[in-house]
């Protein structure tokens, strides 16, 4: 039996891990997480019946208990930062799927790592701001840490029986996002609505808005150097508008193997809940007969300066990449709320690395500090 305990359960991966599980009679939940969302969590005890499950404050703690009050589940309702470290390292768990958003997932994950947790990982953010902490750890502690990122997961799917040292070059595919072939002018021009609609996945609200400024595509670089342990001049962006390459390695004889699908996240989690075996998945087919090309383009980095930066930060190293994160964690939440524009997220990321002092080897206590010194300073800017 997999014993699963999901960070971020009512989220888009999270809800989608459950489907996974509704389809494999060898796993079971065993701790639930949400943010604010109490009728999908309570729903999700009621069917899944884990033995813990936390929620954002204590008074949707104390409401979600008062729900479940006649019900014969005895799960244990915790709240805040120490119920999801609970809910990350709760004995029973064999593997700890990291579906938060954000950095808030960065104590959770380290302490499930130590806890000696394998950990399908999804929540990007935290490797980006923290991989000089977690990657060694994973190593001390010699557990699994499997991507679920389709991008990351493809690599890892592409690098399955390679030899040491065989590889040249990462190859991450991006769809470009809703704005491909937008120009400047037009970005200044880009809504809420715009923004959230994405040509072929469906995802949450901040990773969708992520890839609408390419964002997305600059975490997933510095994700791939930390999980694959490459350096940055050998990871390549290339445009595959239609996301059926979802990424590719070449070797250092030229050959070049990469994993094609239909955009279902289903499967990158399902690679890690069950790896190294791969399972039947239901769900639609790649038909090649109708699929006439496969098209590729460059990324137009003057119009998406957000890779570059986002390559610079991790180049730069120490505690830029938390700069880069925090600034467009704060920045896409006041767009969200509808308080700043499209282009502003990426102004706000350039103006707090400009003036950010780097700190080399930063604990996580000074990765946190960093963060709320971004924030701030983003909530000033505007
Ligand atoms: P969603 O916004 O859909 O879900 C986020 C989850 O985190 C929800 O369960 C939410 O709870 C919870 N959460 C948010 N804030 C807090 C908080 N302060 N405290 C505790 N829990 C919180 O995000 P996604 O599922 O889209 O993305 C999750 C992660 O996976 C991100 O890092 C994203 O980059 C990555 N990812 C996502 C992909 C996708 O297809 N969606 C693809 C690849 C990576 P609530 O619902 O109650 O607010």
């Amino acid at each position: 039996m997999k014993n699963i305990s999901i960070l971020g359960s009512t989220g888009s991966i999270g809800t989608q891990t459950l489907e996974v599980v509704r389809n494999n009679e060898d796993m079971r939940v065993v701790a639930l997480s949400a943010g604010s969302n109490i009728d999908l969590i309570e729903k999700q005890i009621l069917e899944f019946e884990p033995e813990v499950a936390c929620i954002n404050g204590k008074d949707k703690a104390l409401e979600l208990k008062k729900r479940l009050e006649g019900a014969s589940v005895k799960t244990e309702i915790v709240e805040g930062m120490e119920g999801l470290i609970e809910v990350a390292t709760v004995e029973s768990a064999n593997i700890v799927v990291a579906a938060i958003v954000g950095m808030i997932g960065i104590r959770p994950v380290i302490h499930a790592i130590e806890a000696g947790k394998d950990i399908a990982f999804a929540n990007k953010e935290t490797l980006v701001t923290a991989g000089h902490i977690i990657m060694p750890l994973v190593k001390k502690k010699q557990v699994h840490f499997l991507p679920v990122d389709s991008e990351h997961s493809a690599i890892f799917q592409c690098l399955q029986g390679r030899s040491e040292g065989a590889v040249e070059k990462i190859l991450i595919t991006a769809s470009g996002g809703p704005f491909r072939n937008y120009d400047p002018e037009d970005l200044k021009r880009v809504t809420i609505e715009d923004a959230l609609n994405h040509p072929n996945w469906s995802m949450g609200r901040k990773i969708t808005t992520d890839s609408a400024t390419l964002v997305n595509k600059g975490l997933e670089v510095i994700e791939a150097k930390w999980l694959f342990n490459v350096d940055y001049d050998d990871i390549e962006v290339v445009v595959q508008p239609q996301s059926i390459i979802h990424s590719m390695v070449r070797f250092k004889d030229g050959a070049v193997i990469a994993q094609l699908g239909t955009p279902d996240m289903k499967l990158p989690i399902q690679y890690a809940l069950t790896y190294p075996e791969r399972r039947y998945l239901p769900g639609e087919r790649l038909d090649f007969k109708k699929i006439s090309e496969i098209k590729f383009e460059d990324v137009r980095r003057d119009v998406f300066p957000a890779l570059d930066m986002a390559i610079a930060a991790g180049k730069a190293g120490g505690t830029m990449p938390t700069v880069f994160n925090a600034a467009n964690e704060a920045a896409v939440s006041l767009f969200l709320d509808n308080k700043i524009s499209f282009t502003s997220i990426v102004d706000a990321i350039d103006k707090c690395m400009k003036t950010h002092i780097i700190k080399e080897n930063p604990s996580l206590d000074e990765v946190l500090e960093v963060e709320k010194e971004v924030r701030t300073k983003v909530l000033e800017l505007f």
